[in-house]
């Protein structure tokens, strides 16, 4: 099952990825309804790479993470892990893999079963594989529980003797037991204080470099993924509309949608001149806007936004936004 390792291959390719549910109330004229939670997205992440996937709440991100893991099937195209097709798997290969490609959860506590002890929540998954023998399992989990910032005394506590802090802490050893390649971070600080993220962003930071991790960094807060990733794509609606090194989306971001999630984070626009905000809800994904999906909301729309969908545009190297009039920082705008 194994395919030669390219370092020039990306370790995650995404190609034209969607997933529509089928929702069971039909419309007036008798129509099956489709909610088009992810659409067409396509990305790569490199070995040892950070991608911060960014939008707001029920923008797709965090589905487009599970179909990743494909822990729900795509409806359409391609993930590729390590060269190898992960939707063309059958059950004992999709169990190999998902070894190597792991999930930590937003809400660590609903994540783990209250009543299992942190020792055995770590090693869990080891059993479950089949890997290793009580010996090898215990030693195991001593480094497990170092390297997150743990030690033998938490092993025996259960979850609710944990703050939310050392929660997330078991949450990630548990994700690290496998030794994965490949993690999918679901919001993973969002519901820490802000002190307590840091040290975690800190902590996924120091087991990146030393354990050669690469991450999908899913979030709504633009400025937690400021602080850890490398490239950032931005999702709305469904799509992903601009995707560009970090550097490119915080200082030079050319589309309106990233302008206005920038300027509602004051840290992560610190620096810019952008004037967008955006307002009022999120669309429905069930019968979206035609053309540009952001048309309803976009302070810069003109005529053909509502008509044609707007191609990716090139911006800079590895730099794309997709926007009529997509500029890096605001420049060439329609008056
Ligand atoms: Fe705004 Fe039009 Fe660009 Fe869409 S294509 S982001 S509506 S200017």
């Amino acid at each position: 099952m194994s395919a030669p390792a390219n370092a020039a291959e990306p370790l995650l390719r995404v190609d034209n990825l969607s997933k529509t549910f089928p929702l069971s109330r039909k419309s007036l004229l008798g129509e099956r309804r489709l909610l088009r939670a992810v659409d067409d997205v396509s990305f790569s992440i490199a070995r040892g790479e950070t991608l911060g996937l960014v939008g707001e709440s029920g923008c797709g991100k965090t589905t487009t993470g599970r179909l990743v893991l494909r822990l729900i099937e795509p409806t359409g195209g391609a993930v590729l892990f390590k060269g190898i097709d992960v939707l063309d798997r059958g059950p004992a290969e999709m169990r190999a893999l998902r070894r190597e490609m792991q999930i930590i959860f937003q809400d660590p506590f609903g994540a783990l079963n209250p009543r299992m002890t942190a020792g055995e929540l770590i090693i869990e998954p080891l059993v479950i594989h089949g890997v290793g023998d009580s010996v090898s399992r215990e030693r195991r989990l001593r480094r497990l529980l170092d390297l997150v910032g743990l030690t033998t005394h938490h092993a025996g506590r259960f979850p609710h003797e944990f703050s939310g802090g050392q929660r997330q802490r078991l949450c990630i050893a548990r994700a690290l037991s496998l030794e994965p390649a490949f993690l999918v971070c679901d919001e993973a600080v969002s519901a820490l204080d802000v002190s307590v993220q840091a040290q975690i962003l800190n902590l996924l930071q120091d087991l990146k470099r030393e354990l050669g991790l690469t991450y999908l960094f899913i979030s709504h807060d633009l400025g937690v993924v400021r602080h850890i990733a490398e490239r950032v794509a931005v999702m709305y609606l469904g799509q992903i509309v601009e995707m560009g090194p970090r550097l490119a989306i915080f200082e030079q971001s050319g589309h309106p949608y990233t302008q206005a999630l920038l300027n509602s984070v004051p840290s992560a626009g610190k620096g810019r001149r952008s004037f967008f905000t955006v307002k009022g809800d999120v669309p429905s994904a069930i019968d979206p806007p035609s053309g540009c999906r952001f048309h309803t909301r976009c302070p810069i729309a003109r005529p053909i936004c509502s008509t044609t969908t707007p191609p990716p545009v090139a911006l800079g190297p590895g730099h794309t936004a997709a926007c009529h009039f997509a500029a890096p920082g605001n420049a060439s705008r329609p008056q």
